[in-house]
């Protein structure tokens, strides 16, 4: 199933799209997409609706997949050359940080620079959501925890994630840096996420292209990982990694300005584009 959410912003209601690829409403017949709202039990519930019997709609705006989440978990050096071109050695266990979840934002809203940014920077991500609370699984169990897949872009400030002390959340954060969506993809329909294509163009240039064949640990190991050291819960958010091709790695360094566009994807799972633009 794709499941998505639109209407204006603040005020999304929930859909599913069907096998034509038209939007329809699951407006009132379901919980808001977020947390037990995207669990696997209620994703069982949402396959059990006759999709035929939804009124079809034609919106103006799709939000966000999810309303909110619990926890958006990051794993950052994930991919090789994203690791060498920012001059950081290859982990041997997942780093682990966080976004702020009131970054959340729509696959094409306008993101904004924060005020004072002289280094905002863009990731194309495979965003995964947790479907069932997780703590202590095996690798070979791990995909069994996933309700779905999503397109992430973790747009990041880099001079308040190196330079302001503390941890990297400060420069993951800033209100829009979370464009995640369109669709929540459940993860029936994602036979291999280690096997799907993910790029971002700036400006209609390719800067990012790879594979999530080319993560250094799997979404299975990630999850398996984490839930040693934390419960993941339904709903739970883990951006795993970005591939090479960010502004911080090119020479010299090329960072976001007002009126750049974005547009990324990570394959099977929707395409985003956002507007860039300076803060009010
Ligand atoms: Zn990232």
């Amino acid at each position: 199933m794709k499941l998505l959410r639109f209407g204006p912003q603040g005020q999304e209601v929930p859909g599913i799209l069907d096998a034509e690829g038209n939007v329809r409403s699951l407006d009132g017949r379901i919980p808001d997409l977020q947390g037990e709202g995207v669990s696997l039990a209620a994703l069982d519930a949402i396959r059990s609706i006759d999709v035929q019997s939804l009124p079809v709609v034609t919106p103006d705006r799709i939000g966000a997949c999810l309303a909110d989440m619990p926890n958006f978990h990051c794993v950052g050096m994930n991919y090789a050359k994203h690791a060498a071109e920012t001059g950081a050695e290859p982990p041997t266990e997942p780093i682990l940080f966080s976004k702020a979840t009131s970054c959340l934002s729509g696959p094409f809203d306008p993101v904004v620079i924060p005020r004072g940014s002289t280094k905002s920077d863009w990731e194309v991500e495979l965003g995964v959501v947790i479907g069932r609370y997780a703590s202590y699984v095996t690798e070979d169990e791990a995909l069994d925890y996933v309700a779905g897949y999503c397109t992430l872009n973790d747009v990041s400030e880099r001079a308040y994630q190196f330079d302001h002390g503390g941890q990297w959340v400060k420069g993951k954060s800033a209100p829009t840096f979370g464009p995640t969506g369109p669709y929540l993809v459940t993860a029936d329909d994602v036979p291999d996420p280690q096997a799907l294509r993910l790029d971002l163009s700036l400006n209609g240039e390719t800067v990012q292209d790879s594979n999530t064949s080319d993560m250094i640990f799997t979404v299975a190991q990630i999850i398996s990982h984490m839930s040693q050291f934390m419960a993941l819960r339904p709903g739970d958010v883990i951006a795993t990694g970005t591939p090479s091709g960010v502004g911080l790695g090119m020479k010299p360094p090329k960072f976001l300005k007002p009126g750049d566009v974005m547009e990324l994807e990570v394959e099977g799972l929707g395409r985003q584009r956002q507007d860039v633009v300076a803060a009010q």
